[in-house]
């Protein structure tokens, strides 16, 4: 199994960091997803980037190289975007906050139980886990880098880049572990390794 790993933006994308500019959305999801690779390394987990480029790729392309992958790897590939979510433009301190996990409004069923994985993780911590109802850990959404991937697909929101105890937090070591730890775990948990 080959997980894939889609750190969300680029450094020429516009907005997408904190009202402070301590955190910017591309270089964050970056390094989180260096993390969660070394990770699932250690545990004999396949990982990989589909972008390793600083800049922005289309979510076509990014869609593309997942598929491909998922062909050439026989359908053993599953793939996890990460994201930190916003409430505002970023230019001001917003009070939304949380960690939450989504899936595309035509998700599997091996989607959902991943993305449930990932929530049980995040419950478990604990950090505190936005959910549409009280007995579902994942949302629906129409996006493209769930919809148009061939393979289970979710995508993780990261707490939120313009709320202040959210940056605080996502910048801390002890944020940095927890947001590697709920993608590592959860992926394994979802392989049943
Ligand atoms: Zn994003």
């Amino acid at each position: 199994m080959k997980v894939l790993l889609d750190n969300g933006h680029g450094e020429n994308t516009p907005g997408k960091r904190s009202p402070d500019g301590r955190l910017r959305e591309w270089s964050y999801t970056r390094e989180i997803a260096d993390m969660v690779i070394f990770g699932l390394r250690k545990k004999g987990v396949d990982a990989e980037r589909i972008v390793k480029e600083d800049t922005d790729v289309p979510l076509s392309e990014r869609c593309r190289r997942a598929n491909d992958i998922y062909k050439e790897t026989g359908k053993k590939a599953i793939l996890v975007s990460i994201h930190c979510n916003a409430a505002g433009s970023g230019a001001n301190w917003m009070n939304a906050k949380g960690w939450s996990v989504y899936v595309s409004n035509n998700a599997s069923s091996n989607s959902k139980k991943m993305a449930e994985c990932l929530g049980q993780v995040a419950e478990c911590i604990p950090v505190p886990v936005r959910k549409p109802m009280p007995d579902q850990l994942y949302w629906q959404q129409n996006l493209a880098i769930c919809r148009d991937t061939n393979c289970p697909a979710i995508l993780s929101e990261n707490f939120f880049q313009d709320n202040k105890e959210d940056v605080d937090y996502l910048l801390s070591r002890e944020g940095k572990d927890a947001v590697a730890r709920i993608h590592i775990e959860g992926i394994i948990k979802y392989l049943g390794l």
